[in-house]
Parts: structure tokens; C-alpha cells; sequence
């Protein structure tokens, strides 16, 4: 469907304005705009009118264009030519509507005002209807544009007495909400606060504990290093002088006193054992430990251990297998090495009654994994931390039945720190326990933090 010319006025005096006012406003209300939208069309025709009657005769063409989209076309055409600068009506009027074009042909310029109507589409019957109106209008003069328009003041205050009425609800509203959040604002705060006041408390316990526990390791490692030296010096003496008698040089010895002296020879290199294991440790703990890092051939060493650990592999029912390394040599510090395995693999001997206590080395990226495993015992969940405590042992039937001091795994894991790396366990309670020392393939030069 084309376009539909629906009106045409002239402007021809300057009351003309009025009534082009009038009718455009009548001609939005019978395409079916809505009231806001048919002042703004009316507004605009009275402003661009009022512009184009300065330069001349105005022609006033209302066209509808059916769509889609539907729209009202107003064309005012006037023979002159187009202003040089753009005029204050024609920029007012481009806000009411649309779109505002101005084109300048053959001495005539001609201001194009398009406003969508409501709908997609304008309907024939529609199209009809709103032509029948638009044609049964009378033309109304200057006094009832003037009070047609008093009345569309009055509407439009109304509506912004309503708005602002809106606005100033919104206001309370927005106040009412603003002292709702101020006050949980000023709970949580109070809350963060306590908080905070707490974890102060708590960090400040939390420093005091550490201080004192630092004092208290710091006293241990103190203690430990001069009742070493004292007790050292004596079990000496005394293994000296047991010697001296047990010596089959010496003077003879009926078999009661030899027996008695030789059980008192063997509890003193106990005792003195135990004392070495102590100061090890308090070595150990005080960072004094020293460790030589350098090239060790892995095969050499694990075979070192097997020879010395097979006279104590003397349960038939176990089976002791040291696996041939994967890896040729590390740098770490061989001595402590060979202690932790050493330590790992006897524990493991000694409470693992059947089955095989196992020694697997293999690489890891950087670091080499050395596992010790076996069918032993096992361990307690509950276990698996406190026996890297001083002197913590498990009491069972089968640990009685062995000895041992509880100073073996908290000094292999002080080693196993020594050499950068750790000492864990995996264990589960009559089916056995993996120990694994993981050490880097390289020690660090730089000493690790203990
Ligand atoms: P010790 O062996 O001299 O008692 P350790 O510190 O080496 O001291 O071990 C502490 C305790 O951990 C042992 O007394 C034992 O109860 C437990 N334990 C260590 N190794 C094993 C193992 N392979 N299987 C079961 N229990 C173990």
C-alpha cells in the first residue's frame, strides 16, 4: 500500500499557525497516537509553521504512510530559499518528532517531519476511518486553539504534579531503604569489629604460644646437649673399666662375675647408644648437623646395606629385598643417607613377622624416591604423626617383644630435612607400612631452613 495524503493547509497568515497547530494535533489523535504524542506533533507543526510563515507562503501536507513501520509524514513546503544558519524552531521541533529533514529544490524548500504511529502497520479500514475524521473537521479559529492548548497545559502540569508526587514517594522510599542499609552497614561493622578484636586476641595467643614453645624446644636442645656430655664421659669410664676386668688377660674371674660383668658391658653399650642417639638428635635440632654433599654411586651404597642389615634379616619367614636403583648417582650426603635407609629398613625388620620388607628406589622429576616398604604390623591412623615424636612408641605384643629407643624416626626425618627433602608414611594396621624418603636428585648448596 503507497502512501496516503490525508490533509492539506496553507499558512498564509499567522493565525494560520494555530489552526495547522490544531489540525496536526487532530490528525495524530485520528491515526490513533496517543495524547502526549499528538501535542508533541502539534508543538512541532507550530514551531517549524511559525519559522516557514517568516519566509513566505507555507503549504502544510499531513500524509500516512501504512508501513511497516506505520507513520505520519507532514511535509511544509515553502517557496524561498533555505536559511543559511539552522533555526531555533526547526531544532525544537526535531526533539518532538521523530526525524526532521530539510531539502531545498528548484527555489523551494521543503521541512520533513516523520513520528511513527503506534502498530506496525496501518490497517486499511484504519487508514479510512482516520481520512473520514480527518475530513469531517472544522476548521476551528484562533481563540479555540488558544484554549485547546490551555487545556493541554493544564493536562501536562497535571501530569508533572503526578510525577513529581511519584518522584517524591520514590524520595521516601529511597530514604526508608538508605536507613536500612546504613543500619546493617553499622551491625555488620560492629560485627566485622568484634571479629577482628577476636582474631587480634587469637594471633596474640597464637605469637605468646610460639615464643613459649620455642623456649621450651630451645631449653630441650640445651639440656640435651649438656646431660649428653656429662653422661658420655662416664659411660666411658665405666665400659673402660668393665673391659679391663673382662679383659682374659686380667686377672681371673669365676663364671658368675664374668657372666654378671659381661650383661653389665652389654646394658652400658646401650646406654651409651642411646646417649649417642641423643645427642644425634640434639645435633640434629640445633642445625649444627653437618652433611658433606658429593657424588653418590646409588648401587655401591644399597649394597652396603644389604651386607650390613642380612645378619639382622635373620627371620626365615621374612624376605629382605634391596632393588637394584634405577638411577647411577646422586648428590646428596651419603652418610645420612645410609642412616635413614638404615633406620627405615630395621624398623621395618623388626615389626614385620612374615611376608617382605622392600627397599625400591626410582626417580621422581627432580627428586629421587627411596621407598621402604613391608608387611608388617602396620599402623594406626592415630599413629602415623606421633611416632615422629621423641621417644613415642607404640605398645603391642609384638613391640615388646623388640627394642628400641623412639629417637629413630624424629631423627631420620631431622635428616631427611638436612638433605632438602622429607620423610612420610603410609601405613594401614595389620597390613603394613610404606616409608618415603623423597630427597632432591641434587641437595641444594644452599643450606635448607630446618
Ligand atoms: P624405635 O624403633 O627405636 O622404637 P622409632 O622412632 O624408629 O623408634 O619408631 C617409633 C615407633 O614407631 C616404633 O616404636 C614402632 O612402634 C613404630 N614403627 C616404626 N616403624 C614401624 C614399622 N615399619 N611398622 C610398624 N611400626 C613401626
Amino acid at each position: 500500500m503507497t502512501t496516503q495524503p490525508l490533509l492539506t493547509l496553507r499558512i498564509v497568515e499567522e493565525t494560520d499557525v494555530f489552526a495547522v497547530r490544531q489540525r496536526g494535533r487532530e490528525v495524530a489523535a485520528a491515526l490513533g497516537m496517543e495524547r502526549q504524542d499528538q501535542v508533541r506533533v502539534a508543538t512541532a507543526l507550530s514551531e517549524v509553521g511559525r519559522e516557514t510563515y517568516a519566509m513566505g507562503a507555507t503549504v502544510v501536507t499531513f500524509v500516512a504512510a501504512p508501513g511497516p513501520p506505520a507513520q505520519l509524514i507532514v511535509d511544509l513546503a515553502v517557496a524561498a530559499a533555505a536559511p543559511d544558519a539552522p533555526l531555533p524552531g526547526f531544532a525544537a521541533a526535531s526533539r518532538l518528532v521523530d526525524a526532521l529533514q530539510v531539502s531545498d529544490a528548484s527555489g523551494t524548500v521543503v521541512i520533513r517531519m516523520t513520528k511513527r504511529l503506534p502498530g506496525p502497520r496501518l490497517s486499511a479500514d484504519a487508514l479510512r476511518t482516520a481520512s473520514d475524521r480527518i475530513r469531517s473537521l472544522r476548521p476551528a479559529n484562533a481563540l479555540d486553539e488558544l484554549r485547546a492548548q490551555n487545556e493541554q497545559l493544564l493536562a501536562a502540569l497535571d501530569d508533572l504534579q503526578r510525577s513529581n508526587d511519584d518522584l517524591a514517594r520514590l524520595n521516601e522510599e529511597l530514604a526508608e531503604t538508605n536507613r536500612g542499609v546504613v543500619a546493617l552497614y553499622n551491625q555488620l561493622s560492629d560485627e566485622l569489629e568484634q571479629t577482628n578484636r577476636g582474631v587480634v586476641a587469637l594471633y596474640a595467643e597464637l605469637d605468646d604460644r610460639s615464643a613459649r614453645l620455642r623456649e621450651a624446644s630451645e631449653a630441650k636442645s640445651r639440656f640435651l646437649r649438656n646431660v649428653n656430655h656429662e653422661l658420655r664421659a662416664p659411660i666411658a669410664s665405666i665400659l673402660g673399666l668393665l673391659g679391663l676386668l673382662l679383659d682374659p688377660d686380667g686377672d681371673p674371674l669365676t663364671p658368675d662375675q664374668r657372666q654378671q660383668l659381661t650383661l653389665a658391658n652389654a646394658a652400658g653399650h646401650d646406654l651409651l647408644g642411646l646417649v649417642n642417639q641423643l645427642l644425634d638428635l640434639a645435633k640434629a635440632e640445633s642445625g649444627r648437623m653437618e652433611r658433606q654433599i658429593e657424588p653418590v654411586e646409588l648401587a655401591a651404597m644399597v649394597g652396603q646395606l644389604r651386607g650390613t642389615l642380612q645378619p639382622i634379616a635373620t627371620n626365615p619367614a621374612v624376605e629382605l629385598v634391596i632393588e637394584e636403583p634405577p638411577i647411577r648417582t646422586v648428590m646428596t650426603d651419603e652418610r645420612l643417607l645410609g642412616h635413614v635407609l638404615r633406620n627405615l629398613l630395621t624398623n621395618a625388620l623388626k615389626f614385620t613377622e612374615r611376608g617382605e620388607v622392600r627397599l625400591r628406589v626410582r626417580p621422581d622429576g627432580d627428586d629421587v624416591v627411596y621407598e621402604v616398604s613391608d608387611t608388617g604390623i602396620g599402623l594406626a591412623d592415630d599413629e602415623l604423626d606421633r611416632i615422629f615424636e621423641e621417644f613415642y612408641q607404640v605398645r603391642g605384643p609384638v613391640q615388646a617383644k623388640v627394642t628400641g629407643t623412639g629417637l629413630g624416626l624424629p631423627f631420620a626425618r631431622r635428616l631427611a630435612q638436612r638433605l632438602g627433602g622429607t620423610l612420610t608414611v603410609r601405613s594401614e594396621l595389620g597390613v603394613g607400612s610404606v616409608f618415603t624418603l623423597r630427597l632432591p636428585a641434587e641437595a641444594p648448596v644452599a643450606e635448607p631452613v630446618s
